[in-house]
């Protein structure tokens, strides 16, 4: 019976898993049940990312080309996420980065467990109805793979995003690498969450001070487009770090003021985790022209229209993208 539930995974290729035998699509907070399992799948993707790191073979593969990378981190991390959560719910879609065959998943990467610190805060009144198979799930296993490989190890973090009514209401982001740099007696690691009317935890929300402009973009992605639309800006730092989860991690901590990422390239799992803990703190997270993303399971995965975020002051940073940048991306 369990075995039905295991066609999931699919990248790029939507996964229904329908298990008849269990239904709990009705039962009330069946949201913030599965942000408590996330939360649990996500800590145990950290130790994965982390044992793939410490065993040395990383399992390098190019997908489209040297700047696309999968690693046996990715791929034994979406597993991990993509099994355990359809064993949950079995009826939630799930859409995952990678393209991995359908095949049974190892009884170890099965996490079964909920955070019982998710599950003591109530259900926001307007989701406390919602059905499982009314849910969407996005899940990048790895994100920041590009700098995993070259050993920038806090960029990477683990995204599982939660949609409904095409919009992202809940995220979970574990950084599995968070305070490696610290000191032996640091815990290595960590695991944010959020949802839209609950608030966003596992950090310190801190803010850049007003009137100081520090745009984080891309490092291994930029083009002359990128880089114009920085320009146009006219901030007084740029940094440049890989990963979407890790540009909102520094919003939401104040290391910078604004994500902007003038380009094609970052994907749906790769934007909706992150909104929705952006959201959860008042930011806002759209596509250049301001558009926000839609999350249902038929939308187009590439988000063609870039990426523009920030924790305060969005209409600012918006309001500085030139037209011959709003131009050249079509959502
Ligand atoms: P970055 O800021 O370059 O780390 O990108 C954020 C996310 O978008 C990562 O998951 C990248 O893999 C993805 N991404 C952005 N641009 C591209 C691209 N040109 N090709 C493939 N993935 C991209
Ligand atoms: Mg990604
Ligand atoms: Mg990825």
């Amino acid at each position: 019976m369990i075995a039905a539930a295991r066609h999931l995974l699919g990248a790029a290729s939507v996964c229904q898993i329908r298990r008849a035998a269990i239904n709990m699509s009705s039962t009330p907070n069946v949201l913030m049940r599965l942000v408590a399992t996330a939360y649990s799948v996500a800590e145990k993707s950290g130790v994965i990312v982390r044992n793939i790191m410490s065993g040395g073979d990383l399992g390098i593969v190019e997908k489209t080309g040297a700047n696309d990378l999968q690693t046996a981190a990715d791929r034994l991390v979406q597993q991990s996420i993509c099994s355990s959560l359809a064993k949950k719910f079995p009826q939630i879609t799930l859409i995952g980065e990678e393209d991995l065959p359908y095949e049974e998943v190892e009884d170890g990467l099965i996490e079964l467990g909920q955070s019982e610190d998710v599950l003591k805060y109530p259900c926001p009144p307007q989701y406390t109805n919602i059905k499982e198979e009314e849910l969407v799930v996005w899940v990048d296993p790895l994100d920041g793979t590009k700098e995993y490989t070259e050993g920038l190890l806090d960029h990477v973090t683990v995204l599982i995003g939660i949609a409904y009514e095409g919009k992202a209401i809940a995220g979970v982001i574990n950084q599995p690498y968070y305070n490696y740099q610290a000191g032996n007696d640091a815990v290595l690691g960590r695991t944010i969450w959020g949802v839209l009317g609950v608030g966003a935890f596992g950090f310190e929300l801190k803010e850049v001070p007003d009137g100081t402009h520090i745009i984080t973009t891309t490092r291994s992605h930029s083009s002359k487009q990128v880089n114009d639309c920085i320009a146009a800006i006219n901030p007084d730092k740029v940094i440049r770090v890989g990963g979407a989860g890790n540009k909102i991690i520094q919003l939401i901590e104040g290391q910078a003021s604004a994500y902007v990422f003038a380009s094609p390239g970052c994907k749906k799992w790769d934007t909706c985790a992150p909104e929705a803990i952006l959201h959860a703190v008042g930011g806002k997270l759209t596509d250049i022209h301001g558009n926000p993303f839609e999350y249902q399971k038929d939308v187009k995965h590439m988000n063609s229209a870039g990426v523009l975020a920030a924790l305060r002051n969005f209409n600012y940073y918006a309001s500085r993208v030139p037209d011959s940048v709003k131009q050249a991306l079509v959502p």
